[in-house]
This record gives C-alpha cells, sequence and structure tokens, in this order.
C-alpha cells in the first residue's frame, strides 16, 4: 500500500505558519493585502475566487474585491491593474483566469508588476525561476514541492518524469525540479511512447488534464505518484489524471484527488502573497 501524500494536513500546516507571519507584521503595523480581480461571472471561477477570499480571511490577510462586468474592456482592466500597481497598500494582484474574449491574457499578466505577481506567471518571474533566481513561482508546482519535501520524498538525483508542458504547471514543475537536482524529462502530446519514458520515473508528476488517463502500466514499482489533474465525472465525483486504484497498490506514494495537489495552491497563493508584503519596505 502506497503512503498517502496529504495534502489537506500540509496545506492547513502552511496557512497556519502564514497565519503566525502575517499576525507578527500586523503587530508591526504591517498589512498584507491581497487585490483579487474577476471579470465576468463564470461559475467555476467564481467557486476558485470565493475559495482564495476565504483562504485570505482565515490567514488574516486582507482581500480586496473587484468583480467587473463580463463586457468590461481590455483597456478599463489595464488600466485598473495599473492603478493597484501603484498602491502601496495592495501587496499582491491576481486577475482570475480565463479572461472573456476581447481581453487578452497575456497582456493583462505582463502589466501586473512582477513585485506584485503572487500567481507566478510574469515573464519577469518565470525567467527568474529558470535561471534559479529568487520571484514569485506558479502556485501549483510550488505546492508540489512542499509536497514532496514535507513527506519527507528525497528528489536530488531522482529521474523526474512531468507529462504536461503548460506555462503554469509542467514548464515552472520542471524547473522546480531541476532547481531540486532531479534529472528531470518532460513529457506532452507529441511524446513517443510515453509509457517507456514514465516507466523510468522515480516521480512521476501527471498534469495532462485527461481523467485516470495514467494506469498502473505507466508506473515504474515504488514511484512516488503526483496527480495534478482535477475532474468531475458522470456521478460528480472528483478524480484525478491518475487511475488511482490501478497505480496506488504499485506506488510508494501517490496524492490522493481531492485531498493531494488541490489545497496546496491556495496555501502557496497565501505564502506568496505574505513573501510580497515581506519584500516591501525592505
Ligand atoms: P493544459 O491543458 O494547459 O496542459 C496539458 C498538457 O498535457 C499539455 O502540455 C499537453 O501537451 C499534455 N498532454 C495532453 N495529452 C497528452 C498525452 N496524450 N500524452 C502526453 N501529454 C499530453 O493543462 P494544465 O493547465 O497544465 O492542467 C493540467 C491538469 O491539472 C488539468 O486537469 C487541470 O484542471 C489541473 N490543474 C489543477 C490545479 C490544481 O490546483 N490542482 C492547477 C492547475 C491545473
Amino acid at each position: 500500500m502506497a503512503f498517502l501524500i496529504d495534502g489537506k494536513k500540509i496545506s492547513a500546516e502552511i496557512k497556519e505558519e502564514v497565519k503566525e507571519a502575517v499576525a507578527k507584521l500586523a503587530a508591526e503595523g504591517k498589512k498584507v493585502s491581497l487585490a483579487v480581480i474577476q471579470v465576468g461571472n463564470d461559475p467555476a471561477s467564481s467557486v476558485y475566487v470565493g475559495n482564495k477570499k476565504k483562504a485570505c480571511e482565515y490567514v488574516g490577510i486582507q482581500s480586496l474585491s473587484y468583480e467587473l462586468p463580463e463586457e468590461t474592456t481590455e483597456a478599463e482592466l489595464l488600466k485598473l491593474v495599473e492603478e493597484l500597481n501603484n498602491r502601496a497598500d495592495v501587496n499582491g494582484i491576481l486577475v482570475q483566469l480565463p479572461l472573456p474574449k476581447q481581453i487578452s491574457e497575456d497582456k493583462v499578466i505582463q502589466a501586473i508588476s512582477p513585485d506584485k505577481d503572487v500567481d507566478g506567471f510574469h515573464v519577469q518571474n518565470v525567467g527568474r525561476l529558470s535561471v534559479g533566481a529568487d520571484g514569485f513561482v506558479s502556485c501549483t508546482p510550488a505546492g508540489i514541492i512542499e509536497l514532496l519535501k514535507r513527506s519527507d520524498v528525497e528528489i536530488a538525483g531522482k529521474e523526474c518524469v512531468v507529462i504536461g508542458r503548460s506555462n503554469i504547471v509542467g514548464k515552472p514543475m520542471a524547473a522546480l525540479l531541476i532547481r531540486e537536482n532531479g534529472t528531470v524529462t518532460v513529457c506532452h502530446s507529441k511524446t513517443k511512447d510515453l509509457k517507456e519514458v514514465t516507466k523510468r520515473a522515480d516521480i512521476l508528476v501527471a498534469a495532462i488534464g485527461k481523467p485516470k488517463f495514467i494506469t498502473a502500466e505507466y508506473v515504474k514499482d515504488g514511484a512516488v505518484v503526483i496527480d495534478v489533474g482535477i475532474h468531475r465525472n458522470a456521478d460528480n465525483k472528483l478524480c484525478g489524471d491518475v487511475d488511482f486504484d490501478s497505480v496506488e497498490p504499485k506506488a510508494s506514494a501517490i496524492t490522493p484527488v481531492p485531498g493531494g495537489v488541490g489545497p496546496m495552491t491556495i496555501a502557496m497563493l497565501m505564502v506568496n502573497c505574505l513573501k510580497s508584503a515581506e519584500m516591501t519596505g525592505k
């Protein structure tokens, strides 16, 4: 039986640590605040935004909420981002994606000050990560590194295979594993003979976006398996990119869905907001 990597427990620990640090800053008269912008009212986005605000409230970070109508123009959104960039009392700016068609997501992301880019999507922060410099790192892969470290999974020298090369998960995940001295391979939709590659992995990260795609035959005996996927099946139950029931008996450790990677993303957003506040005034 595989060891279950408990994202619920680890994310709760991280939030407690942030809460303590935020209280310390408050005692010095320093507030931490996050501006959360949502354009339109996509139901999934509303759930994500609601969860982010709830986490802020829990750890003592002030959240400033901007709910803009679906027909907001790119110029209007860029103007708001600029205003928030210039406000000393705002530490982090988060624009919930996806944005409506008339707005370029890339333009908006690149307009956010890299010092307030708590999602870690700005090219400056992506560049800092790739050269090993300090900056904001995309929350989901940063959370996976915390899951591994806090579960005593050694990364240095290990064969790490990441499936998926998206800008928010796959690519920063690979960069972080390299930073931790893993030997890293990235697979994607054009990879030939995926199984042959994934079967080499001591640490396998699945960020494919296809429900239960990774079955036991993709996994080496004793591998650590991290499942990034989130899907709802026909019975409205959550599942991941990994076929948990077939993979779990083969793995040495595995993240469940729900309760694995998912809760880490918001916890790491809180860490990034705290980091931003600690950086200002230094
Ligand atoms: P994406 O669609 O942007 O990227 C998917 C990647 O998988 C692509 O790089 C593609 O090349 C690769 N891929 C697709 N089919 C493949 C195949 N047959 N073989 C090999 N590679 C293949 O997705 P994403 O944004 O990186 O997200 C991946 C999954 O993680 C989704 O299920 C998403 O919902 C989930 N996700 C979860 C969290 C979280 O907080 N837990 C955060 C972000 C994304």
